[in-house]
């Protein structure tokens, strides 16, 4: 070794103590390196000096190095931080170079020597050295100085790294204690940090704003395991669960600073408690405080909303609904005093709703209007929340007056309901003047409304009720429909007025009662009505489920919803079949009325005459025949001709009686067998002489049916039916025939009498089954008669169910045809069927071949001349006549006679009528025949007459041959 480089080995091995005793002095990491970097340089001059660092770029993922600290020859060394030698990929460089450098080699090249840098093992970065001389030799002692030089920096670096690292741990630390700090004070959250005993030991600001206690006044103060208000409130509870716990514990408190004697307001917390762990170990307990009262108040209210929204619908009266808001309002504001005040205004007074049990020593169950806190409130119309001092105000200008004692705190909210109802809701404390506050107003506020709903609704229901009770009960039928028609109800009238249930009807139209009988414009007006918005009314023929028809009154009006549209229709209806059948009843009585006015003036016209001339005949030949002069002859001719107008006269009597009866309805049908062939027999029979008289033919001409034939009908219609077909045809006949004939069709016997007399102008053949109608002819003299007989054959006819057709040519002849039902058979025969024999029942056929025995017969009759005539016409027969002057007279005799065979009883007579005799007389004989004599010419009284002992009867006046016929047809039995 030369001189020059011991020279230069010397002031390395210098610079490199020097080096490590600056990094080892030296704190300032960059002062340091920077002043080692100088030392090198001027160790060797004409050279560059610098210090490369390995690093990562951003990715994480590049290895790059960048030159930090530079010493170029005469400069001074310096860090770099901006220079094109940063952030070079350690890929561009030589990787021969690189690959020596990280595995710890010195890389010693003709201009560089580069040593590596390594930190704790790894590798940092590289020292180099740059020379400008060309081939440079670097000696084994350059390169033993520069790597121990390396070396210490690597120490250095080392150290400084581990010094940063405590530094920022410290910084952390205390930032994070701020952090900390700042957010327990600044937090919105009352937290309270408690010990493992259960003292507070710290407290946030927003304590005091919860708890309304100084948080000086809770330090070390309050022990929450041992507080007798936190283990009330099961604080305490909480508290150890926090302690066992590993997790937090949540709960909700309640709590009231006047319990630990503090004003301010009752406040519900949501609370959460942990446990604060230090190594392992439980140290801390921490509690969370939010204030949820205003939330936790905002769900009561929806769910009192909800609650009172049921009450409201299922409370039958109010005091159940009372009852339903006290209990709601009990969750809210404990102790408090509640009562609802309803006001009457005639009285201009209070009394009371609805009481809690707090304020059941309310003892005053009304009290005035006037100067009552109520009262204010319900003048004021809004709110009134006043504390007791307000109170005593308002007593000190008038405004009030208090009674009794007074509030601390009172809080009253008017209610008026729609149908007038009106009067205030009011919470009170008489202790305690926090009891209430602002929060409750809106609860009182919403209760005094729902108060309000629940009086509309109750109201509503009512008349819903009075409605509802006035339709079901209405005597009128009510249908109510949908806008399409359909029906949605009907009342309990509708159901028993058309038999159709409600099932029945439910979604029907109403067409189901359309009778089908209203005229189809009808119901076009119907609609176009009801479509316009209006009401119809009108009367509608309808039927009820069994076919029944019916007359309805109806007014139907459609129900207009709130956007115009027609939503249903209200058919309100009354049945009004009766009064309808009553009016036709009075236009048929009307008509009736008219009829007999005209049967009257008929009467007057036609019958007068008709009365009058047989009657002029009877006095007019009576007169006659007081003349002593006229000849035997001549009276045989006057008598003649007295007893035909008698006859006459009787005829027309009898059958303006039997048109009075069927005009008057009153025509009653005897139903019993009757046989056909028999019955023509004994008409024609009858009308024999009558007719040869005239020199007319009589013909009977009955088919082979017919001959057999019993049908049940009444005998006498019949009969009398013939008797003035026959009579017309001799009486309208002077020649030919007169033809009666019987044949049975399909379901009738068919009869019919012809003849070939004058016949009918065609125009007048409608008209004379008219009462009252006689055809006049000029060409022959007026027949006489009273124009009844055919309409009464027509009126028998009718009610016995058959039909009656004239026939006629003028001049040639007539034919009357009529038939009668073929009854063989009837409900009707067990009737008592009445035989009598009248006039035209004087059948000479049964009275033949009898057998006559001379009998007693008591004759009871008042009047001298009927007595008279009795006798005269009885004198010829072989009978002995016994005779009573009344009825008295009648018993006695008979009681001496009881040999008597037949009673003749007179009804009406003095002392003792007919009916009473005869009574007499059948408690001493019960088979001895007793016949009437009545005066009442209506065949019914045959009814009363036998059901009172007769046996028979015979109508006054009493003819002589019904009356032998009579006591022929008995004595013969
Ligand atoms: P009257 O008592 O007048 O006979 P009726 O009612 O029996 O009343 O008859 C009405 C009228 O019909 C008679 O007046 C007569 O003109 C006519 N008439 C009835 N029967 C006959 C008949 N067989 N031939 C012709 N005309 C008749």
């Amino acid at each position: 070794m030369n001189k020059e480089e011991l020279n230069r080995q010397t002031i390395l091995l210098e610079a490199s103590v020097k080096a490590s005793q600056i990094l080892i002095s030296n704190h300032n990491f960059y002062d340091a390196v920077n002043e080692v970097i100088e030392i090198i340089g001027n160790s060797i001059p004409n050279k560059r000096v610098f210090v490369y660092e390995f690093h990562k770029d951003l990715s994480g993922n590049n290895d790059l190095a960048s030159l930090r600290f530079e010493k170029l020859n005469g400069e001074k060394a310096k860090r770099i931080f901006d220079s094109s030698h940063q952030n070079i990929p350690l890929s561009f460089l030589p990787h021969n170079i690189i690959d020596s450098l990280l595995k710890g080699n010195t890389v010693s090249l003709e201009e560089y020597l580069l040593i590596p840098i390594f930190v704790e093992g790894s590798k940092w970065g590289y020292l180099g050295i740059e020379s400008f001389e060309k081939e440079e030799e670097w000696s084994i002692s350059d390169k033993n100085a520069l790597n121990s030089i390396a070396s210490s920096l690597g120490q250095y670096i080392n150290r400084h790294y581990q010094s940063l690292e405590l530094i920022m741990a410290k910084e952390l630390a205390e930032e994070s204690e701020i952090y900390a700090n700042s957010l327990f004070e600044q937090s919105p959250l009352c937290i309270h940090i408690f010990n493992t005993s259960g003292i507070i030991e710290r407290v946030n600001k927003s304590s005091e704003h919860i708890f309304s206690i100084p948080n000086d006044k809770i330090i070390s103060k309050f022990n929450i395991l041992t507080n007798r208000k936190s283990i009330e409130q099961g604080w305490n509870r909480f508290f150890k669960e926090a302690l066992q716990t590993e997790n937090e514990v949540f709960k909700n408190l309640t709590f009231d600073p006047s319990a630990f004697g503090y004003n301010g307001e009752r406040k519900v917390l949501s609370a959460i408690a942990f446990p604060i762990r230090f190594k392992g170990k439980i140290k801390k307990i921490a509690i969370m405080y939010q204030d949820i009262t205003q939330n936790i108040r905002n769900e009561l209210l929806l769910k009192i909303q909800r609650n009172l929204a049921y009450s409201i619908l299922s409370c039958r009266n109010f005091s159940e609904f009372y009852s339903a808001f006290s209990k709601e309002i009990d969750t809210i504001i404990p102790d408090n005093n509640l009562y609802v005040a309803f006001y009457n205004e005639s009285s201009d007074d209070f009394y009371l709703g609805g009481i809690n049990a707090s304020s059941k020593d309310l003892e005053i169950q009304r009290w005035p209007a006037k100067k009552s806190m109520t009262g204010y409130v319900l003048s004021e119309e809004k709110t009134i929340f006043v504390k007791k001092d307000e109170i005593e105000r308002l007593n000190s200008k008038g405004v009030i007056e208090i009674i009794g004692s007074m509030a601390q705190v009172w809080l009253g909210v008017p209610f008026k309901s729609e149908s007038g109802i009106s009067g205030a809701i009011v919470v009170q404390s008489y202790t305690n003047p926090k009891a209430i506050t602002d929060s409750d107003i809106e609860i009182i506020e919403l209760i005094a409304n729902e108060i309000k709903i629940f009086l509309d609704k109750k109201s509503a229901e009512e008349s819903t009720i009075k409605l509802t009770k006035a339709v079901t009960e209405s005597p009128a039928i009510v249908v109510i429909t949908d806008s399409k028609g359909r029906i949605e109800y009907v009342n309990p009238k509708f159901v028993t007025t058309t038999g159709y249930t409600m099932e029945d009807v439910l979604g029907a139209n109403p067409r189901i009662l359309k009778s089908g009988e209203t005229p189809n414009y009808v119901y076009k007006n119907l609609w176009e009505t009801i479509l316009g918005g209006n009401e119809w009314r009108g009367e509608l023929k309808n039927k009820k489920k069994n076919g029944e028809y019916y007359w309805e009154d109806i007014s139907i009006s459609p129900i207009i919803g709130d956007d115009g549209k027609i939503t249903h229709y209200i058919a309100v209806k009354e049945d009004i079949s009766d009064r309808k059948m009553l009016i036709t009843q009075l236009i048929e009585a009307r008509d009736r009325a008219q009829e007999s006015d005209r049967l009257k003036t008929a009467f007057l016209q036609n019958i007068s005459h008709e009365i009058r001339t047989p009657m002029n005949g009877i006095m007019g030949f009576i007169e006659l025949l007081r003349d002593p002069s006229i000849s035997p002859q001549e009276h045989d001719s006057y008598l003649d001709i007295i007893e035909k107008s008698s006859h006459r006269m009787l005829k027309i009597i009898n059958d303006l009686i039997d048109i009075s009866k069927i005009e008057a309805g009153i025509i009653q049908l005897k139903f019993s067998e009757v046989f056909i062939f028999q019955l023509l027999n004994d008409v024609v029979y009858f009308f024999k002489p009558e007719a040869e008289k005239k020199g007319l033919k009589i013909e009977l001409d009955c088919d082979e049916q017919c001959k057999n034939l019993t049908i049940i009908s009444d005998q006498e219609k019949i009969y009398a039916s013939l008797t003035n077909l026959i009579k017309n045809s001799i009486k309208y006949s002077n020649e030919g025939e007169i033809k009666v004939k019987a044949k049975v069709t399909d379901k009738f016997v068919e009869f019919s009498v012809s003849d070939n007399g004058i016949g009918i102008p065609e125009e007048k053949i409608g008209k004379i089954f008219d009462r009252f109608t006689q055809v006049e002819s000029n060409s022959i003299s007026r027949a006489e008669g009273a124009g009844l007989g055919l309409s009464i054959v027509k009126a028998y006819v009718d009610i016995l169910g058959g039909t009656i057709q004239v026939f006629s040519q003028l001049g040639k002849g007539s034919k009357f045809i009529f038939t009668i039902p073929l009854v063989r058979d009837a409900v009707g025969t067990n009737e008592k069927i009445l035989e009598y024999s009248d006039s035209v029942n004087n059948n000479n056929l049964f009275l033949e071949n009898k057998h006559f025995n001379p009998s007693k017969i008591l004759v009871a009759e008042d009047e001298e001349t009927n007595a008279l005539y009795i006798k005269t016409v009885l004198k010829t027969s072989n009978y002995e006549l016994i005779f009573a002057h009344d009825g008295l007279e009648a018993v006695e005799i008979f009681k001496k006679n009881k040999d008597i065979k037949i009673v003749l009883m007179d009804l009406r007579m003095p002392h003792m009528d007919g009916f009473e005799a005869t009574r007499k007389i059948r408690e001493i004989d019960k088979n001895v025949v007793i016949i009437a004599q009545t005066a009442f010419a209506f065949t019914e009284d045959k009814i009363t007459v036998l059901e009172n002992g007769f046996n028979d009867y015979i109508p006054k006046p009493i003819r002589k041959d019904e009356l032998t016929a009579i006591i022929r047809k008995h004595l013969s039995n």
